[in-house]
C-alpha cells in the first residue's frame, strides 16, 4: 500500500513509498483512510523539526488528522464494516503514569504517551491501517468528509471544557469571548463559543481571503486590529497562534476574573521585552488564570463530535480550502495564500 513516510530529524525526507499491509498486532480493526488533514505540526515534523519514528524503525508514516471507514472488525468490538471512524491521535504511556491509568493520556505525567503520526506511531497518510477498537471515535454518517475536522476540533472542545472548569472557581457568568488567530483552530474555537451563546470576538492580522467572512457567517465579530486597539474585554481568551506578541496581548488585555487558555505552540528562541511586573500586577488584581491545554481524551473527541454535529456543514465546508490526491502531497503541503485546512484525499487517484 501507498504510504507518505518522513525520517524525523531529517529535513525534507518525505517520501510517497509503498509498505506492507498494517500488520495484525497493530489491532484487529482494519480501516481503510479516506482522508488526512495538515497542520503545522506535519509541516515541522518534514522540516525535520519534531517528530520521533516508532522504536527500532527510521521511518515515521505521516499524518495524525484523520478520517477512515472500518472495513473489518471483529464481532465483539461494537464496530461495524462501513462506520466512519477517527483514530484517536495520543495514546497512553505505558507505565502508565497515574493520569493515563484514568483516561486522561492528555494529561500525560511521564512524557511517554505516544501520537500517531508525531511520537512513536505511524500516522494515518497511509492507504489502510490497524488499530485497537478502543482507539477508535465513531461518527455520525451524516458527517462525511467533515469528520475530518472532528481531530483539530479536539483542540478546542478540550480547551472550552477546561475554562468552563476553571471558571467554576468562583461565580461565573462568562459573556464575552476573545479568539486570536483565525486559522482552523481558532475558527472552531470561536465555532463552540457561538455555540455556548458568547459574544466572540476573533482577531486575525488578513483582511482579504475566507477568513473574516468566516467569522461573520457564524455570527461572531472579525477584528484585523490588534486586540489592545479593539478595547475588547474578554471574560474568556482562547489563543491560537503562538505568536509571542499576541500571547503578550492576550495576557495583558482581559476583563476581571478572566480566564485564558494557550493553545499555540511557539517556536522557541524569539525575545520580546516584557514588563513582568505589570503582567503580574494584573493577574492578581485581576483575579487571573492562564493556562496551557494540549489535546486530547476521549471525552474531547466526544464533545468534538458533538460540535461538529450541531455546526452547518457548509460552513465547515468552507473550513477545507483544498482536497488535494494524496500522490500530490508536495502541493498539498506548500504554502497557498487564503489556504484554512488542507486535506489529503487517501480515495482519489
Ligand atoms: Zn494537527
Ligand atoms: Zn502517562
Amino acid at each position: 500500500m501507498r504510504a507518505l513516510v518522513v525520517h524525523p530529524g531529517v529535513r525534507d525526507s518525505l517520501d510517497l513509498i509503498d509498505l506492507p499491509e498494517p500488520p495484525a498486532q497493530d489491532g484487529p480493526v482494519l480501516v481503510d483512510s479516506l482522508a488526512v488533514g495538515l497542520c503545522g505540526t506535519d509541516v515541522e515534523i518534514v522540516a525535520g523539526r519534531y517528530g520521533l519514528a516508532p522504536a527500532g524503525e527510521q521511518g515515521l508514516v505521516l499524518g495524525h488528522e484523520n478520517l477512515g471507514r472500518v472495513r473489518e472488525a471483529p464481532a465483539t468490538s461494537g464496530l461495524s464494516e462501513g462506520d466512519l471512524v477517527v483514530g484517536v491521535v495520543r495514546r497512553p504511556d505505558p507505565v502508565p503514569c497515574p493520569a493515563c491509568a484514568v483516561g486522561q493520556w492528555d494529561m500525560c505525567r511521564n512524557g511517554r504517551y505516544t501520537e500517531h503520526g508525531i511520537k512513536g506511531l505511524h500516522g494515518f497518510a497511509r492507504q489502510r491501517w490497524r488499530v485497537e477498537p478502543d482507539a477508535l471515535v465513531v461518527l455520525d454518517p451524516g458527517l462525511g468528509d467533515l469528520g475530518v475536522l472532528l481531530e483539530p476540533t479536539t483542540v478546542v472542545a478540550k480547551a472550552w471544557q477546561q475554562v468552563h472548569r476553571i471558571g467554576q472557581r468562583a461565580w461565573w457568568d462568562p459573556k464575552v469571548a476573545v479568539v486570536t488567530g483565525a486559522g482552523p483552530i481558532g475558527l472552531l474555537a470561536a465555532l463552540i463559543g457561538v455555540q455556548q451563546g458568547l459574544e466572540v470576538h476573533v482577531f486575525d492580522l488578513v483582511t482579504a481571503g475566507p477568513k473574516p467572512d468566516l467569522v461573520r457567517r457564524l455570527g461572531a465579530t472579525y477584528h484585523s486590529q490588534s486586540l489592545p486597539d479593539s478595547g475588547v474585554l474578554g471574560d474568556v481568551l482562547i489563543e491560537c497562534t503562538g505568536v509571542p506578541e499576541v500571547v503578550l496581548d492576550v495576557l495583558a488585555y482581559n476583563a476581571p476574573d478572566s480566564v485564558t487558555c494557550l493553545t499555540g505552540v511557539s517556536s522557541i528562541g524569539s525575545q520580546v521585552p516584557v514588563d513582568v511586573g505589570a503582567l503580574n500586577r494584573e493577574a492578581v488584581l485581576g483575579n487571573n488564570v492562564v493556562f496551557g491545554s494540549v489535546n486530547a481524551n476521549r471525552s474531547h473527541y466526544t464533545a468534538a463530535a458533538e460540535a461538529l454535529r450541531k455546526a452547518d456543514p457548509a460552513w465547515l465546508g468552507d473550513l477545507i480550502t483544498r482536497r488535494v490526491p494524496l500522490a500530490r502531497y508536495g502541493d498539498a503541503l506548500a504554502h497557498h495564500d487564503h489556504d484554512i485546512k488542507v486535506v489529503l484525499d487517501l480515495q482519489a487517484t
